[in-house]
């Protein structure tokens, strides 16, 4: 592994058919560090030819690598788990240095990507088809095979995990993958794709492309030796993305936006309620697509649960995410800072009570205070847009069933909590809420064997557990008739014409 950059931060390259390069054109961005402001390195930037040149790469690597089967595939794929399980410290301190998570956090981030790897490598062995009974002369056949070249597009909120469900899926699947991260966050990715090429990845299977994310979407998207689209970001990325392959007829999946209810009931008990739920929120600094961002609190609790909540947020420790006993580290970038303070000014100037928090620290860096507000007025634009930071408007109320209208009242549909003892009352909110990630008594985050995503504006398919590799598989029916083009040998007349047979070519 290389880290020959400043503060052992990576070389920043292309990856391209194997090759390591600077692109054509010496175009690229500088990363910066969010805690210090300090520049790591330059990411070079793709121009159309590296992108057809990555494309025309995994179109040519993909029939091979599906038809070297899944011993081949399985024994490259875990020997790369196996070296990001070792390497998770030193790749968690890159991702520290360029997204500004803690550095436990980070490191786990790592572990947990190489754990995803472990388990759709395992899972994708599972692939089966099926043998469905049929008439004497024919071996009816349900057949699922690699859906073909990937192209994906990851930001930069999980640095390891983001790209690692879409190459570990696809590759584990049997496809080739053209992928596009975060150019705010490029380092952890490419120490990545360094553990894939060093465990023998065939070059050509995994590329690595950075650059200005339009120019690159356009041309792949499009691209016909691309089978499936692949997305994680915001909504109006996602349905730009989404009308760009809608036009090319290609399946997709988008894992967006969304911003989780949190429906506290009376018959939980709010102070430790509030305390997991604090954890949940500080994760990433609250850059988390399923974070808790609107809390809804039955009145009876309101005070106890609101007064804890805000003590716990207020004894956060902020700061460089490399420095030990440090909880909560910077916003990814300025942009990300001034955004969440607009909310924050906004919300505040129509009448919301800040109870902590509530500015930018002073100083170096792009460091937000763990803030919490109350009298939110529902005109208030945090109450609608996703505020992706470390913010938490709490809202009492009075009945469960106008509690839970508020929680469905927003476009999103992605991730939504409660907390209550009652299993009734659970159960209720279960089938009441519309949102694709539930947990009930916690904000629990992703696991590789179950699936994530979300419904309506937050998108569509999933991203873990079997369903996660479906997307990557394609499924072909079979018909085998046995003997040849003779008309069959001995095959029974079906009974009744063809009211219960298939007629030749059926209705489709
Ligand atoms: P953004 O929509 O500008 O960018 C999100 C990601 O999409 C970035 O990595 C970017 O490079 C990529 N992207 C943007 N335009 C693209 C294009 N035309 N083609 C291909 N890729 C493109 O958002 P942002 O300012 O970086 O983040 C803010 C918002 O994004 C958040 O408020 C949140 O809603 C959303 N977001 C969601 C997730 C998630 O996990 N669902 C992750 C990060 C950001």
């Amino acid at each position: 592994m290389t880290t020959t950059g400043q503060a052992g931060y990576p070389q920043l390259s292309l990856y391209i058919d194997g090759e390591w390069g600077q692109g054509s054109g010496g175009r690229g961005a500088d990363v910066v560090n969010p805690a210090t402001e300090d520049v790591l390195g330059r990411v070079p930037f793709a121009e159309p030819a590296d992108v057809d040149a990555a494309i025309a790469a995994a179109r040519a690597a993909f029939p091979k690598w599906r038809d070297a089967g899944p011993d081949y595939r399985s024994a490259i794929l875990l020997k790369t788990a196996a070296l990001l399980h070792q390497r998770a410290d030193e790749i968690g301190r890159v991702m520290t240095l360029e997204e500004g998570k803690p550095l436990a956090e980070a490191a786990g981030e790592v572990h947990r990507a190489a754990a995803g790897l472990q388990w759709n490598t395992e899972e994708a062995r599972r692939a089966y088809g099926r043998i469905i009974p049929s008439g004497p002369d024919e071996i009816l056949s349900v057949r699922v095979v690699p859906v073909g070249p990937v192209g994906a597009f990851v930001p930069w909120n999980f640095p390891a995990g983001g790209p690692m469900r879409k190459i570990s899926a696809a590759l584990a699947a049997g496809c080739s993958i053209v992928i596009k991260p975060s150019e705010e966050v490029p380092g952890t990715v490419s120490l990545i794709a360094r553990a894939f090429e060093e465990a023998g990845l065939p070059p050509g299977v995994l590329n690595v492309l950075f650059g200005v994310p339009d120019e690159i979407s356009r041309k792949v998207i499009p691209d016909p030796a691309i089978r499936f689209i692949a997305f994680t970001g915001s909504v109006p990325v996602g349905k730009h993305l989404a009308g760009l392959a809608a036009s090319a007829m290609k399946p997709t999946h988008m894992e967006l936006g969304g911003h989780a209810p949190v429906i506290v009931c009376a018959d939980t008990d709010p102070v430790k309620a509030a305390r997991t739920a604090v954890r949940a929120k500080i994760v990433n600094a609250g850059q988390v697509c399923t974070s808790p961002s609107r809390f809804l609190v039955d009145r009876r609790v309101y005070d106890a649960f609101t007064q804890a909540f805000a003590e716990a947020m207020a004894a956060i420790k902020v700061g460089n995410g490399l420095e030990p006993g440090v909880q909560m580290g910077p916003m990814v970038s300025h942009r990300r800072l001034v955004a969440v303070q607009k909310l924050i000014e906004d919300a505040v100037s129509a009448g919301a009570t800040v109870v902590t928090g509530g500015q930018p620290i002073e100083g170096t860096g792009y460091f937000y205070q763990p803030t919490v507000l109350t009298d939110v007025p529902a005109s208030a634009a945090i109450l609608s847009e996703e505020p992706f930071g470390p913010v938490a408007p709490i809202a009492p109320f009075d009945d469960l069933d106008a509690a839970l209208e508020v929680a469905n009242s927003l476009p999103f549909g992605l991730a939504a909590y409660a907390y209550t003892d009652s299993a009734a009352t659970a159960e209720k909110l279960i089938a009441g809420f519309e949102a694709g990630i539930l947990s009930i008594n916690h904000c629990g985050g992703s696991v590789p064997q179950a699936p994530s995503g979300g419904v309506k504006d937050s998108g569509y398919g999933r991203e873990g557990g079997p369903e996660g590799l479906a997307g990557f598989l394609v499924t072909k029916r079979v018909s085998h008739k046995l003997s040849g083009g003779s008309g069959g040998t001995g095959s029974p007349p079906s009974r009744g014409g063809h009211r219960g047979g298939r007629p030749p070519g059926g209705d489709k």
